[in-house]
């Protein structure tokens, strides 16, 4: 399969006229303005790095970019279009809100190469996109996600973990419904506390608790663990940090690690291992005992987890006098083999 590489074209806040309590676009965005003029040059130039064998995918991210206005969002189609047409770019992405998807939208993408859609859906709970102030249902995601089906588009859900008066439940059923949706790929991003936005002056007034890094790391883990069960493939976790959150003038509160992902997949791991211990020795106690185990080649960091956490835990919480980890072509996924040395039994 070719390399993939996307092509970020950020349309900041551009028609919007929702103001969901999370959100600070410009700074999301990275970016304080927008000159559309700009963006042939930009892509030009992001196109001249992109390899040979690589496929490239012009993907216009940021604000609603099918909520901007009509003419400014084909004369961008225009400008992605014609490098697809030279065949320097392979297709077009974009993201966007479930309610500013309709057939008529979906007809006018369909003139142009596009393939991705990506949705902001963040919830599926109405609770929770009511207290979001998203200003659209969990019913027009679903409508959208179809439409975009129908279409043969594909279909990236985008979902938030810790918005306001979200809890793990509500997390979880959003992933699901995600996956009964039809969607091909997602993005989880645990909500991230900007300044300058409602959620910021939420936090000041005590009326919004940010998640710690370990419970994000552990709720961001359970909606992961749905996507990889359905076998959807998660192509973000978090925030990067060309999405311009580092800076302390921008980022006031909340999990945003730039290793999150890897806690996350350290987190599959460490489950993957209880289990195995467990269905093969029972509870224990393992106190003083040995421990192997076997994970999927290129898996080792992360089955070690992010500082050793992984094995320090094995060693707490289990007691293991000593653990070691292998790699084995054997295994895929988050699959492990978990061996007590036999001179221990
Ligand atoms: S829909 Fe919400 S998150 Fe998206 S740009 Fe508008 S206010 Fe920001």
């Amino acid at each position: 399969m070719k390399d993939h590489v996307n092509i970020p074209v950020f349309i900041p806040h551009l028609g919007c006229p929702n103001l969901c309590v999370f959100c600070n676009q410009r700074y999301i965005s990275g970016c304080e303005g927008f000159d559309p003029s700009g963006v042939r040059n930009l892509i030009d130039t992001a196109l001249s790095t992109v390899r040979k064998g690589q496929s490239a995918q012009i993907a216009f991210f940021g604000g609603s970019f099918t909520g901007i206005d009509r003419e400014l969002m084909t004369s961008l189609l225009d400008t992605a279009q014609s490098f697809v047409s030279e065949g320097r770019a392979d297709s077009i992405r974009l993201s966007t809100r479930p309610d500013y998807i309709s057939e008529e939208i979906l007809t006018v993408l369909s003139h142009y190469s596009v393939k991705t859609i990506e949705l902001g859906i963040q919830s599926m709970s109405d609770r929770v996109l009511r207290c979001s102030k998203r200003g659209h249902t969990a019913e027009d995601s679903e409508r959208a996600a179809a439409l975009i089906k129908n279409f043969g588009f594909e279909f990236v859900s985008q979902l938030m973990i810790g918005l306001p008066s979200s809890g793990p439940e509500d997390e979880i059923m959003s992933a699901e419904k995600c996956c009964e949706m039809g969607a091909d790929a997602a993005r989880i991003y645990p909500t991230v506390v900007f300044r300058d936005s409602e959620l910021c002056d939420m936090t000041i007034r005590g009326e919004y608790e940010p998640l710690t890094l370990d419970q994000a790391v552990e709720r961001t883990r359970n909606v992961y663990g749905v996507f990889c069960k359905k076998g959807v493939p998660c192509i973000r976790i978090g925030l990067c940090s060309s999405d311009g959150v580092s800076s302390e003038e921008k980022y006031f509160a909340g999990p945003n690690h730039p290793a999150i992902r890897e806690m996350v997949e350290s987190s599959m791991f460490f489950d993957s291992v209880s289990k195995s211990l467990t269905d093969k020795y029972g509870l224990g106690p393992f106190t003083g005992k040995e421990l192997t185990v076997t994970v999927p080649e290129k898996c080792m960091s992360k089955a070690v987890g992010h500082k050793r956490e992984n094995a320090g835990r094995l060693r707490s919480e289990f007691g293991f006098g000593k653990v070691r980890f292998l790699e084995s072509p054997s295994l895929s996924g988050y699959d492990v083999r978990a061996e007590i040395c036999s001179e221990d039994l």
